[in-house]
């Protein structure tokens, strides 16, 4: 790919648009801004600009258009597969500053927004109008572009769905600089091509969202979490899939087993109540209806002891228990990250009715390579968060059993009728699991897609494709 190499020349345009102080390039860039929060795949941009306006984007896109510049969209960086990372320098464009809230209506029950809003502001800015945003991935700094462009989930997945249900509307710079307006208000929209939702997890390779409308909620009244014991972890896995089989569907159920629990509560300095266990559930009903949740947490209650070998079932019902408990299970990655001096991570997804086969043969697996690879995951909705972890091997012997296990996962995984991501994307580094899972028509038709949006593969290149 034949870019321009950037001069002082596009220096100073980059400057006089946006301002001196927003624009760091070449030696002084810090080099946080040139990895993501893994870590693993590293590249410097040449310039590092601030934007604030949505024209800003627009002028930028046109300029690196016509000069052959390659743009990078970067939000909060705290993806998990190297995608805002600028692999073939240029421009990274850094929407983090472009975080105003434009306007709540509480009639259409939505939420117009710029992409650097940071998730928690979401939350902050509808709960206390009684509303709802239900997406909750695990890591609440991270921006709403940076959510909507990687399609995020979390762990409400499985009543509320991702992120691509709750987005309503985009505004988009195109590669040419155009802007389009992709949806709306509207509730529905059978108008053309769904372009809306392929701008959707397309992870800043086809056009940079200015703004997003979110559809909101009322906030439910009532959330109550059960942590539910086992004695081991097969039991705790197939009690998932058994819940949604008995039809009383939760809000989240995540999978949490001790040494996983352990790591975390070290690294938080916390613990959590009822800790000696080898494997629980966490799971978490919600609603408006008090009498309809009290039903489905004492039916759940009963089905986990009488019918899926549940040691016991603990109500996480006080501020003080629900707070230590999810924090620590949203403690999990960085305990992990903490516990060794490199990682590398597999977010694969799996019918959820394959996810104990799955796991055994991870088990296996670490034996086989001599890799520790602790795991945990969103049992519920058959995502599942497994890493590699490097501690004492040298980077040579690293590097062959990451690349050996990653596949011998990912093949193990397909057979299960299982995918790449189930939430943090593509980017960089799953690249080649996606192409052997997806096969040539597939990345053809992919392939065709981005260069009808970007015919000179200005935007984030060296991504998904
Ligand atoms: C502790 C931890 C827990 C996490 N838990 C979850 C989880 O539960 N679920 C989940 O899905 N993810 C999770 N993640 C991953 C990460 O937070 C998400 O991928 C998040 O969506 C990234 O947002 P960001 O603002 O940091 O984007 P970045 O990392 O900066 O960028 C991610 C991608 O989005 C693109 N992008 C960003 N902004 C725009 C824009 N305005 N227009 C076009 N493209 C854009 C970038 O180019 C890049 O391709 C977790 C990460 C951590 C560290």
């Amino acid at each position: 790919m034949n870019y321009k190499k950037m001069t002082n020349e596009d220096f100073s345009f980059l400057k006089a648009l946006v301002g001196n102080e927003n624009v760091t390039v070449l030696n002084d860039i810090e080099k946080d801004f040139a990895h993501d929060e893994l870590g693993t795949v590293v590249s410097f941009p040449e310039a590092h600009v601030i934007v604030k306006e949505k024209n800003q984007v627009q002028m930028i896109m046109k300029y690196a258009y016509e000069y052959n510049i390659p743009v990078t969209v970067r939000g909060s960086g705290t993806g998990l597969v190297g995608a805002c990372v600028p692999l073939f320098g240029g421009i990274l464009l850094d929407t983090s500053k472009m975080n105003r809230i434009i306007e709540l209506d509480k009639t259409n029950l939505t939420l117009r927004v710029e992409p650097g809003v940071l998730l928690l502001d979401i939350y902050e800015c509808v709960e206390k109008e009684g509303l709802f945003y239900a997406p909750d991935p695990g890591e609440k700094t991270a921006t709403i572009g940076g959510n909507i462009s990687t399609n995020a989930g979390g762990m409400r997945a499985i009543k509320y769905g991702v992120t691509r249900e709750w987005v309503r509307g985009l505004e988009v710079i195109t590669p040419d600089g155009e802007l389009i307006k992709l949806g709306g208000k509207v509730v529905k929209n059978s108008t053309g091509y769904g372009l809306k939702d392929l701008i959707i997890g397309s992870e800043g390779t086809l056009g940079i969202i200015v703004e997003a409308t979110l559809k909101l909620i009322p906030k439910p009244k009532k959330t109550i979490s059960l942590l539910v014991p086992f004695k081991n972890r097969e039991d705790a896995i197939a009690a998932a899939p058994r819940l949604i089989m008995d039809h009383v569907i939760p809000t989240a159920v995540e999978f949490l087993e001790k040494q996983s629990l352990q790591y975390s509560e070290e690294f938080l300095g916390k613990k959590i109540p009822h800790n000696n266990f080898e494997a629980y559930l966490l799971i978490s009903y919600d609603g408006n209806n008090e009498i309809a949740i009290q039903e489905d947490i004492e039916i759940a209650s009963s089905l986990c002891v009488n019918k899926y070998n549940a040691i016991d079932v603990f109500l996480v019902d006080t501020e003080e228990r629900r707070s230590s408990v999810w924090n620590v299970r949203g403690g999990f990655l960085e305990a992990i990250k903490a516990s060794t001096s490199e990682i590398d991570e597999c977010d694969v997804v799996l019918p959820r009715s394959n996810i104990g086969a799955f796991l055994e043969y991870v088990r296996e697996l670490s034996q086989e390579i001599g890799v520790r690879i602790p795991y945990f995951g969103h049992v519920g909705d058959g995502n599942l968060h497994i890493y590699f972890c490097k501690d004492n091997l040298s980077d040579a012997m690293w590097k062959e059993k990451v690349s050996k296990g990653f596949n011998l996962m990912y093949e193990k995984a397909f057979t299960y009728g299982g995918l790449v991501s189930g939430e943090h994307g593509i980017g960089y580094a799953k690249r080649e699991y996606m192409q052997k899972l997806l096969g040539g028509k597939q990345m053809e038709i992919m392939k065709g897609i981005k260069k009808s949006f970007d015919p000179k593969n200005i935007l984030n290149p060296g991504k998904v494709i």
